[in-house]
């Protein structure tokens, strides 16, 4: 397999925002992607494609039909993407409001996609490290179980919507599954849900309704792995393993790519951006 290449002409790319013109961007590219791109190959790989690193155990197990590189932007392409979360004067990403009924949710005309999962899942925490180049972005994230209560919108540019859903599972408000069920349902330009699961746990009975929900409403979702830092190498490739047949065997709806996460040493987040730009209508890459 081939680890990515930094493409001649790569520097380039911050000392000149006009060559990234295929789309319509809203500034050049942000500095620590330009430090990611300084690491030496095998580290930068881990870091940008962490789903690599269990290639070759995960082709040996289970032939050749896992679906590992569905997504595999160039680095370019990820490059590009960073600038759709760079907050700057022309590109505002803030907290827009929160919502505890779908009809209490900011009439938005712009593509958006939403996050879900158990409470403690990290679902802050990603959200968070997502928006780490926008730091005056307030994402809560709390120590108790269950403490969002309601779906907080925040607004990227003039690109995308991002919302937070309410945590399901332990002390999830009781209307969670009203609420939820009734967003992702009837929510016109949801274009994709963010499914998570925690690592270090798997996939779990709370999960799986959350699931459930989003193939009976034949939603296109994905599934995130958080916390990829907590766990060792082998028990990450047990989950990496066991999740990737559970995607290809009893989904309809979902990306056949499993994206791992770590909300600590931002290993897949500039991967994660990338797939989102991509998805909602604003960078198009050859990853797809
Ligand atoms: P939420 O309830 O889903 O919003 O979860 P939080 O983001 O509040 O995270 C729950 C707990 O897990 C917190 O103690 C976080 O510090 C921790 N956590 C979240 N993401 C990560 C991660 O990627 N790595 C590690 N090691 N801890 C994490």
């Amino acid at each position: 397999m081939a680890a990515p290449r930094l493409l001649p002409g790569m520097g380039k790319l911050f000392e000149m925002p006009a060559m990234l013109g295929r789309v319509s961007r809203p500034h050049s590219t942000s500095h620590a992607f330009a430090e990611v791109l300084r690491l030496p190959k095998r580290q930068l790989t881990k870091l940008v494609f962490p789903l690599q690193e269990f290639e070759r155990h995960l082709l040996q197990d289970s032939g050749s039909d896992l679906h590992l590189k569905t997504f595999h932007p160039s680095l370019e392409d990820i490059a590009r993407a960073e600038g759709f979360f760079t907050a700057t004067a022309r590109n505002r990403i803030e907290y827009l409001s929160s919502a505890e009924r779908l009809d209490h949710a900011p009439d938005l005309p712009r593509p958006e996609v939403c996050f879900i999962g158990r409470s403690n899942v990290g679902k802050s925490s990603l959200i968070k490290a997502l928006f780490s180049l926008a730091p005056e972005v307030e994402v809560r994230v709390s120590k108790k179980p269950g403490h969002t209560k309601k779906m907080n919108f925040f607004k990227v540019g003039k690109y995308f919507t991002l919302v937070d859903m309410p945590g399901y599972g332990y002390r999830a408000p009781e209307d969670f599954v009203d609420m939820v069920e009734t967003y992702l349902k009837e929510r016109k330009n949801l274009m994709r849900t963010f499914l998570l699961v925690d690592s270090v746990v798997g996939i779990q009975k709370a999960d799986n309704i959350a699931i459930e929900m989003c193939e009976e409403f034949a939603l296109p979702y994905v599934m995130v792995l958080t916390k990829i830092d907590k766990s060792s190498k082998g028990h990450l490739l047990k989950q990496v393993l066991q999740i990737q047949k559970f995607i290809d065997t009893n989904t309809q709806g979902c990306f056949p790519q499993l994206f791992p996460v770590s909300a600590v040493t931002y290993s897949g987040i500039h991967l994660l951006r990338c797939f989102i730009a991509n998805i909602t209508g604003n960078l198009k890459t050859n990853g797809t």
